[in-house]
């Protein structure tokens, strides 16, 4: 079998495990955060689960994308320097910033998010700087520049909403509040839409099945996660903002 057809099946196998991962996550909560809960076996503590799990999007990413033959070429460059731009954060110094109590996180989700970082890490960087092809002129075309630009939008909704969140705890406090500025004004959860029109434009970005299939996957993990949390702050707190959505402005 050919790698190009290896790596065909690969997203495809994307594509299915988002599908899955959807309707799973609409019947049950992951259970990490605020749903964390016992009975998913051994925990780690949270911040070295999130080196541990998003470590593959950084390092194996990397090395991955310089065994490419078009590794030195512009636009594979700067989807690298996008791609990185989040992840180097995500996963060296978001952990780090995190506050509240030295909260656990299941074993067996940090090993799920490792191996799914280890395929998405494989068919995105493989796909830019060997697989796929993108002409000189690429930087100039409208699908890289609209979407590094919706990337760029994205992430700084994401960086915003974590801001808040995190501001919202006082070092080694606990307990959650009620978010308010930036898109929180709107929405319960736009951390989760910043993220996820973040890698919609990335994949717009890369034009390829690699990247949408990550984006596709970003939205079936992230919808119901926004609709879980909404329901649980609307539960929580009685004086929550009633015309407040999960994650769309004045629509979901
Ligand atoms: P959450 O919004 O659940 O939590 C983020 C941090 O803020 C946690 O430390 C949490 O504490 C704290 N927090 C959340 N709500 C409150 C509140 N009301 N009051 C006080 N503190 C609060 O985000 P996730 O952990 O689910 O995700 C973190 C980041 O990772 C997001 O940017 C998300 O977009 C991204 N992500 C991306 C995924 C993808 O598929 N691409 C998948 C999952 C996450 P505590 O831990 O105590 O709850």
């Amino acid at each position: 079998m050919s790698e190009q057809t290896l790596h065909g099946y690969l997203v495809l196998a994307m594509f299915v495990l988002a599908a899955l991962s959807f309707v799973a996550l609409l019947r049950v909560a992951a259970p990490y955060g605020r749903f964390v809960r016992p009975g998913w076996g051994p925990t780690v503590p949270a911040r070295a689960g999130w080196v541990l799990m998003e470590s593959p999007a950084v390092i194996l990413f990397v090395v991955v994308y310089a065994l490419g033959r078009n590794s030195a070429a512009d636009a594979p460059m700067a989807l690298l320097a996008l791609w990185q731009l989040h992840y180097i954060n995500r996963t060296f110094i978001y952990p780090f910033r995190l506050r509240g109590r030295d909260k656990r996180i299941p074993l067996l989700i940090a090993l799920m998010a490792f191996l799914f970082n280890c395929l998405n890490a494989y068919i995105n960087a493989r796909w830019i700087s060997h697989l796929g092809e993108y002409p000189q002129d690429w930087l100039t075309g409208p699908a890289f520049l609209a979407g590094a630009l919706l990337f760029l939008c994205g992430w700084t909704i994401n960086q915003q909403s974590d801001g808040i969140l995190r501001r919202l705890r006082r070092s080694g406090e606990d307990g959650y509040k009620i978010p308010d500025g930036g898109l929180y004004r709107w929405v319960s959860c736009p951390n989760y839409l910043g993220e996820i029109l973040a890698w919609t434009g990335w994949s717009i970005a890369a034009w390829s099945l690699a990247g949408l299939a990550f984006a596709v996957f970003t939205v079936a993990n992230l919808l119901p996660r926004a609709l879980a949390n909404h329901r649980w702050y609307r539960q929580t707190f009685p004086d929550y903002p009633a015309s407040r959505r999960a994650l769309l402005p004045f629509l979901l």
